[in-house]
């Protein structure tokens, strides 16, 4: 079945979905961005220069301050806003109203995200729970283990490893995922809201 056809009949159930954190749900590139230009004066970086997943690859700046900003990222050690990506926070507070969520990062620690999430849902009756699993790699395992069957992820490399693995990938639109691909797509959370089936 082609891609467009796949994707008019092809459903999300909401049960068995797990999500990806870092530009999925949080606009953790945007925060990159804010962190070059903060605390190195680098001005001249714009999301869509990111054009593939290993920034030291696309971006035009010393490794060190690359490293710098991720380090601070996964740490926290930053005075500015986590935003979440457009739509984020409204559809998955709607899914919070009736289902446990699952998310999976390959973040060494879930550290000062897990706050930021906290924060995102607070109020929200049913938990959600980040598992921090330390490499790409390893996120189809924990996530077969928790039985999920579908998965949000902006990073292509590993949608290819979950399909190997039998985990459905849906693709999250970014400028760093803009290759040819055999993978459910989605451009927003509006369109991802579109496709879920809720029983
Ligand atoms: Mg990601």
């Amino acid at each position: 079945m082609s891609l467009p056809i796949r994707m008019q009949s092809e459903t999300v159930p909401v049960t068995t979905l797990a999500f990806d954190i870092d530009g999925v749900i949080a606009d953790t590139m945007g925060l990159f961005i804010d962190i070059i230009d903060k605390y190195h004066g680098i001005k001249h970086v714009r999301k869509e220069d990111i054009l593939v997943y290993q920034l030291d690859r696309c971006l035009d700046i010393d490794k060190q301050i690359i490293n710098d900003a991720i380090e601070r990222i996964l740490d926290g050690g930053y005075d500015l806003i986590l935003k979440p990506m457009n739509g984020a926070r409204k559809v998955l507070r709607k899914i919070c109203h009736f289902h446990s969520m699952l998310m999976v990062t390959a973040r060494p620690h879930a550290g000062p995200i897990k706050i930021w999430l906290d924060q995102l849902l607070a109020g929200c009756p049913y938990r959600s729970r980040i598992l921090a699993v330390g490499t790409h790699e390893a996120k189809a395992a924990v996530l077969k283990d928790a039985g999920i069957t579908h998965f949000v992820e902006d990073r292509l490399d590993t949608c290819y490893l979950l399909d190997q693995e039998g985990i459905v990938p849906i693709l999250f639109q970014q400028p760093w995922n803009r290759r040819s691909h055999p993978f459910m797509e989605v451009s927003g959370w509006n369109q991802l809201e579109a496709l879920l089936s809720w029983t």
